[in-house]
């Protein structure tokens, strides 16, 4: 399975994908296709993205903003977990990973669901904000870049209602995070000392935001799951 999962070659995490991982033929197509052209360290795992939907389930969301699109899986995960008048925001900067995303939320049938914004993502929540439509959104998740993640999440708890959730993904970075913490050299690459410091500097502020319910999870890249009060 991916490696993005810090314990991917472990039993125990084989064992939680057997007993539970029910990923649709579409989804997997998705996931195989994305790791042949782009490789996998970008792309949520399909654990990841079973939870994220039944979160969507359990809280009745209607309208999401996906910071950090990629090739669309998190997106269609969330998307086809919502009701047909749904909407969601999908705000990236590359045509080229989310062309793929929008061939595969048409394949899907939710494209009527999701508007993809091409533009920094900064500019487009920015714009959101302008419009009057903070406190207006049920979910917000982010998964872009870390040196902007503190201003996103600002920006996340804007627009959220009362109880809304927002997910930061990678919060561990793989194992970068942790002090002595021996990252496989393979993995080290993908993150600047500079994002990894922003990520460690969030995490604390997080950790005392008395703004948010909070629980990090350990499942992939590390997941952290916040309330807005
Ligand atoms: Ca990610």
């Amino acid at each position: 399975m991916s490696i993005k999962n810090l314990e991917s070659n472990s039993k125990i995490h084989k064992y939680v994908l057997n007993s539970s991982l029910r990923e649709s033929e579409i989804l997997q197509e998705l996931r195989e296709v994305t790791d042949k052209k782009f490789g996998t360290i970008m792309q949520i795992p399909p654990e990841q993205g079973q939870l994220m939907a039944l979160l969507m389930k359990l809280m009745g969301a209607r309208r999401s903003i996906e910071i950090g699109v990629f090739t669309g899986y998190s997106t269609l995960c969330v998307a086809q977990a919502m009701p047909d008048d749904s909407y969601t925001l999908a705000c990236d900067v590359s045509e080229e990973w989310t062309d793929m995303a929008r061939e595969y939320w048409k394949k899907a049938g939710v494209e009527k669901k999701i508007e993809l914004k091409i533009a920094p993502a900064l500019k487009t929540l920015e714009i959101l904000l302008e419009n009057g439509e903070s406190e207006s959104f049920d979910f917000v998740f982010i998964d872009a870049d870390k040196e902007n993640y503190d201003t996103y999440y600002e920006y996340a708890l804007k627009l959220l209602r009362d109880g809304g959730l927002i997910a930061i993904d990678n919060v561990l970075m793989f194992g970068n995070v942790v002090e002595g913490y021996e990252v496989p050299e393979s993995l080290k690459k993908h993150f600047t000392q500079q994002s990894i410091e922003a990520m460690k500097t969030l995490n604390k502020k997080i950790k005392k935001d008395s703004r948010v319910d909070i629980s990090m999870l350990k499942m992939a890249d590390g997941i952290t799951l916040l309330r807005k009060k």
